[in-house]
């Protein structure tokens, strides 16, 4: 039997409640977005609330506190979708931001869900000047980071690997040896996607190309990606 799970996608709102889908994690891009996306938590439905490095020029006064209190008064939450990304305009900014989130992550003892996009460079840099202050768990969605340095960023950050149907669906040599080297209790599938409709389509895209280039079978690939979404979403 397959099981599905979702570790990055973007939907909101009128959740099927007859989707195969056992769990998923929704993240937010913008602060407008929070309250909504904080009510959707439930026991199938994890929350990751943050901002987008795409949406960094749009911040209230005291956005950080907002997510701050957020955080306190729902400790099952996590933090996401927050990075770097160098297509997009003010990378200062976009610094700042995510610095302080991966100290309010560090602060409050909450996983981080990560974007990185032609930022590795910037990425380690920071990390490296937080020390030891990194959170506790680290999700990075889309992966498409240096294979050489996945042991360390294991080590180091508590690192797990994300997928999406997108990066299987367009396959290439890079991402082929990126989820050979990912171990298999540090890989997850992911849809991506806003629309519910699309969700099981990705999912399935991304588990039958890993599981080809993995060479194991699918029912055995969802179990474990199963397990390791469960590691992620209760933080044991
Ligand atoms: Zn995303």
């Amino acid at each position: 039997m397959i099981i599905y799970t979702d570790s990055h996608c973007h939907i909101t709102a009128n959740l099927n409640k007859s989707t195969p889908v056992l769990g998923r994690i929704c993240n937010a891009c913008q602060e407008s977005q929070w309250e909504q996306l904080t009510s959707l938590a439930n026991d199938k439905n994890f929350v990751c609330l943050g901002i987008h490095p795409w949406f960094v020029n749009d911040l209230s006064a005291g956005w950080d506190k907002k997510l701050y209190t957020l955080l306190v008064k729902n400790p099952k939450l996590m933090i996401g979708e927050i990075g770097l990304d160098k297509y997009h305009p003010w990378p200062d900014i976009q610094e700042t931001v995510f610095i302080t989130q991966m100290e309010l992550a560090y602060n409050l003892n909450r996983p981080v869900h990560i974007h990185c996009v032609g930022a590795w460079e910037r990425f380690l840099h920071i990390l490296k000047e937080l020390g030891t202050r990194v959170p506790l768990l680290t999700v990075v969605h889309s992966f498409n980071g240096d294979v050489a340095k996945i042991p360390d960023f294991i080590k180091k950050y508590n690192m797990y690997f994300s997928f999406s149907g997108k990066q299987l669906e367009r396959f290439d040599s890079g991402t082929a040896k990126r989820i050979q080297a990912v171990p298999n209790n540090r890989i997850l599938i992911e849809s991506d996607t806003e629309t519910e409709s699309k969700e099981l389509s990705e999912l399935n895209k991304a588990l039958v190309g890993i599981s080809k280039t993995k060479e194991i079978s699918q029912d055995v690939l969802s179990e474990q990606i199963y397990q390791n979404f469960q590691r992620v979403t209760q933080n044991d």
